[in-house]
């Protein structure tokens, strides 16, 4: 039994060749056709649509590397919230998905100083490290290089991106 840390941002690919290569759980807009990611009922944040003029949409996974960074020392206290240690070295990246929305979330590796911006990415799902995990063998999504990942990019990207992205992006 796979457990994912959050199901309901992302999904496995059940059922394909690649159950390593994570899905994420976005919405499209029917009126505008606007692609967002978290998916949510509140509003489109181009047309204002809501409700059920808005659907889930699974998106790739994939994406391309905006910007990224090495965190070599983590504070443990957020605020006055103590949190459990994410194990140092590791890597936040931003990065912009083919369907146009951006996020921020981990590298599968702790050291970016391989990559540049442009770099296809594809989410993967990796084990959560003991240290932080709420159950071993705990999943949660990664970026990795396509390169790494072994699959070919497909170019759904920025060529035939129609989506005006609002300037944001969702902390994965
Ligand atoms: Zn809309």
């Amino acid at each position: 039994m796979v457990e994912l840390r959050k199901p309901a941002l992302y999904t496995t690919t059940s059922g394909a060749e690649r159950p390593d290569l994570a899905r994420l759980i976005g919405g499209e807009c029917l009126r505008c056709g606007f692609v967002f990611f978290p998916f949510q009922r509140l509003g489109c944040e181009v047309c204002g649509a809501h409700d059920e003029e808005l659907s889930t949409a699974i998106l790739s996974g994939r994406g391309t590397l905006v910007s990224c960074t090495t965190v070599h020392h983590h504070s443990t206290q957020t605020g006055l919230i103590a949190t459990s240690p994410m194990p140092t070295p590791f890597a936040v990246a931003t990065v912009q998905l083919d369907e146009g929305p951006s996020v921020r979330a981990l590298l599968s590796f702790g050291d970016e100083s391989t990559l540049r911006p442009g770099e296809p990415l594809q989410a993967v799902l990796a084990e959560v490290p003991p240290a932080v995990a709420a159950s071993t063998g705990e999943l949660d999504v990664r970026f990795e290089p396509l390169r790494q990942v072994g699959i070919t990019p497909n170019h759904v990207g920025a060529d035939t991106d129609t989506n005006e992205a609002p300037p944001s992006w969702y902390n994965l």
